[in-house]
């Protein structure tokens, strides 16, 4: 079965490919490469022993997908594209709702003429705003704090009306926390332009030496260390919960809604230590003033996950930090070096 893949180049989307090629499924990449390098194909091709087919293109060219859903014969689309960059989406507000936005609307719609039905979405946690009780379930209200945050509110709104207006679509929006590792092969990871905003990157580039230290945002919270609190999950157990949301939901419609995490919530100092023992340097760290909008705690409840997916979190965080640091070590200036 062929599904599109938009975004598939990006740092889930590509790993999603390997899961989804693994499960028998065949995943048609399309991507306009505006946050990841045309190499990212052939170290898929390194780890699968299988040539993926890629389309360069944008999801605002209607054209260009119907065309592709039609030429590849596609039955369900997992849509990765989008750009991500929270303190970008408030400098650029409406780069990221057209890009993000009416990319969803230009992509549903040509679904919708090319009789595809189904769609996985890369939803976040960002959408549950600041916690008003930990562990987070998908009952949760919903809000967001930045234009970023709110594409995924809306989008969530705009497949859940796709869904009312026609029996048999079927729309899975997967909440993911905070995706982390790379592939334990070391040939494929995240490789962030410019200076990392989220705290892995961040302390791998470190561990390389390209940057001084960490700046650790507040260590005055209410958490064990007083350092932040995330429920990092990593990349290959994210990757198989979205075959597992496929492969559960295929024959389903109507628009589902499921927190990816492990339930389990570690501190920034703590991921620090775990990847200077895998890394074995020692990683230098400043304490700074809190982020703006960051929250003290955010942890997944994910039981609803492994009661209706049987999916289940596996990896630890021993294995992100190992992962990240092969892949890290392998090519510290990304693929494009
Ligand atoms: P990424 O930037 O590595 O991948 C996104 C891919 O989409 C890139 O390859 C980019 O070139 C492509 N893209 C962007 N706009 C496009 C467009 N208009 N047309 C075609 N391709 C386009 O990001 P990622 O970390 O792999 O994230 C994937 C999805 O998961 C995104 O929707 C993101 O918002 C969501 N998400 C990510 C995280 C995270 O921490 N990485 C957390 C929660 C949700
Ligand atoms: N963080 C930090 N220094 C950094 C980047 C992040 O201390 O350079 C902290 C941040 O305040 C939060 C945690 O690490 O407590 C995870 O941040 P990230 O941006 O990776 O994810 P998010 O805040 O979106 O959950």
């Amino acid at each position: 079965m062929n599904i599109l893949v938009t975004g598939g180049m990006g740092y889930i989307g590509s790993h999603t490919c390997l899961a989804l090629y693994k499960a028998g499924f065949t995943p048609i990449i399309y991507d306009n490469l505006s946050n990841s390098s045309i190499k990212v194909l052939e170290q898929l091709k390194i780890i699968a022993n299988h040539t993926f087919e890629f389309v360069e293109g944008d999801i605002n060219d209607r054209d260009k997908l119907e065309a592709t859903l039609n030429d590849y014969n596609i039955k369900a689309v997992f849509h990765f594209a989008s750009l991500k960059a929270v303190g970008k989406s408030t400098e650029q507000p409406l780069r990221y709702y057209d890009n993000n936005v009416s990319g969803t609307v230009t992509l549903l719609t040509a679904m919708q003429k090319s009789a595809v039905k189904q769609i996985i979405f890369s939803s976040s946690a960002t959408v549950y705003g600041d916690p008003q009780y930990l562990p987070i379930d998908e009952k949760h209200p919903i809000t967001a704090t930045n234009p970023y945050g709110w594409t995924k509110v809306m989008v969530e709104q705009i497949l859940n009306d796709w869904c009312l207006a026609n029996e048999q679509n079927l729309a899975i929006a997967l909440r993911y926390f905070n995706p982390a590792g790379a592939h334990p092969s070391g040939l494929l990871g995240e490789s962030p332009t410019g200076i990392p905003n989220n705290l892995m990157p961040y302390i791998s580039q470190t561990a390389v030496g390209q940057r001084e230290f960490v700046n650790i945002f507040g260590n005055d919270y209410d958490t064990e260390d007083g350092t932040g609190v995330r429920d990092y999950i990593h990349i290959m157990d994210l990757a198989e919960g979205h075959v597992a949301a496929f492969s559960t939901h295929q024959k389903d419609s109507g628009s589902l809604v499921y927190n990816l995490g492990t339930g389990k919530g570690y501190t920034v100092l703590e991921i620090i230590t775990a990847f200077s023992s895998s890394a074995n340097v020692e990683i230098n760290y400043k304490f700074a003033p809190r982020r703006a909008g960051d929250i003290a705690s955010n942890f997944a409840n994910a039981s609803l996950a492994q009661e209706k997916l049987g999916w289940k979190a596996k990896l630890n965080i021993k294995a992100m930090t190992d992962d990240t640091w092969r892949w890290q070590s392998k090519y510290p200036n990304g693929l494009e070096d």
